[in-house]
């Protein structure tokens, strides 16, 4: 063997040592006050859990110090990495770009805003290296207000479960642990993010549900209002689509066109007998008017079908999208990098 062929070798055993056991995602707008304790917190756990780690912090769009500051932690610690986007764009966009670059076996999601508790990761870990692909927090004591909160969480959970038929208790929890290629496999849209464990289902993922601490907002605000149940309720219609007929749309809206058109031909043929066999006027019966908007509704139909199955064909091959802009990167670049020294 060449000096060479020892050198690569050397670096490959180095890079395989380096890497990270666990990737933590962390969504940050404007979180400055949250930071240093999330930080220490965080580390905390990770290091006395003895597994190699990376955090991966994206700043989405703060306003506010947020990336002065990640960027002085930064600079002291090789393992935080730092995203920062050029603007605001959602929390699931900065999990997307956090699922992108991490490099762990497992990915870990949690918030910014100590809501969740770093503690429980080892648990929610443990639970998951048991055999799991997704372990999914739930607030079961969720400190959160009641009615324009837990209630709408309650319905919306109950909702979700039964039209995707993966039980959770709490989808909209951040705090969860996926294994990487889950989470690689994904392509995430609009604010997707709390479908996650459902959207995985396709790939036949063993899912569980572990309970952990939720404590109620010390610092900043919450970025959401009331106006998210009703965009959750139209985001489940599109996973429920998407997890049945994404790849099939011609049955579903074929379906419904083929049904549409079968009966308005049925009520035509006999309003042809009406007219032809018993010579009774038809042109002032709504029933008329009832046959032929169901014919055009099945032709309608019938075409986005066939639309849908064109859409779906460029959507499966003509992916590489990105639903972020990156502004600057610390600590790694482009996507799946190791961490570089
Ligand atoms: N967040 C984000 N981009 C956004 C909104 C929120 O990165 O556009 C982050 C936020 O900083 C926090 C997490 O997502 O770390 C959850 O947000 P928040 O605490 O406001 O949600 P809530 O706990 O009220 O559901
Ligand atoms: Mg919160």
């Amino acid at each position: 063997m060449t000096t060479c062929a020892v050198a690569v070798e050397m670096q490959d055993l180095v890079a395989e040592a380096r890497k990270p056991y666990l990737s933590v995602v962390v969504p940050i707008y404007n979180e400055e006050e949250s930071i240093p304790h999330l930080y220490t917190r965080l580390t905390e756990v990770l290091n006395h859990l003895g597994h190699p780690y990376e955090i991966l912090a994206i700043d989405d769009g703060s306003r506010d110090r947020s990336f002065a500051l990640l960027r002085d932690l930064a600079a002291a610690d090789k393992r935080l990495r730092v995203v920062r986007f050029r603007r605001n764009f959602g929390q699931t966009a900065a999990f997307a770009a956090g699922f992108d670059r991490a490099c762990g076996e497992w990915v870990i999601t949690i918030d910014a805003d100590l809501q969740n508790d770093p503690g429980d990761i080892p648990a929610l870990l443990a639970r998951a290296e048991s055999g799991f692909d997704v372990v999914s927090g739930w607030r079961a004591r969720r400190q959160d207000p009641f009615l324009s909160r837990r209630l709408p969480s309650i319905i919306a959970n109950r909702l979700i479960s039964w039209a995707t038929g993966v039980h959770l208790h709490d989808y909209g929890c951040s705090l969860k642990v996926y294994r990487a290629e889950v989470v690689k496999n994904i392509d995430l849209y609009g604010e997707l993010h709390r479908f996650i464990p459902a959207i995985a289902s396709w790939q036949g993922v063993a899912v569980a549900e572990a309970p952990v601490n939720h404590a109620a907002r010390k610092y900043g605000r919450s970025k959401y209002g009331i106006g998210r149940t009703s965009r959750v309720l139209l985001d489940l219609i599109t996973v429920r689509f998407l997890l049945s007929y994404s790849t099939r749309p011609m049955q579903v809206f074929g379906g419904i066109g083929l049904l549409s058109g079968a009966i308005g031909t049925a009520l035509l043929v006999y309003l042809a007998y009406v007219r032809l066999i018993l010579s009774q006027p038809i042109a002032d019966r709504p029933l008329a008017l009832l046959a032929v908007l169901l014919v055009l509704v099945g032709v309608q139909f019938l075409g986005m079908g066939l639309l849908g199955e064109l859409i779906t064909r460029v959507y499966y091959e003509g992916r590489n999208r990105s639903i972020y802009v990156v502004r600057e990167e610390l600590n790694g670049t482009g996507t799946s990098a190791l961490p570089t020294e």
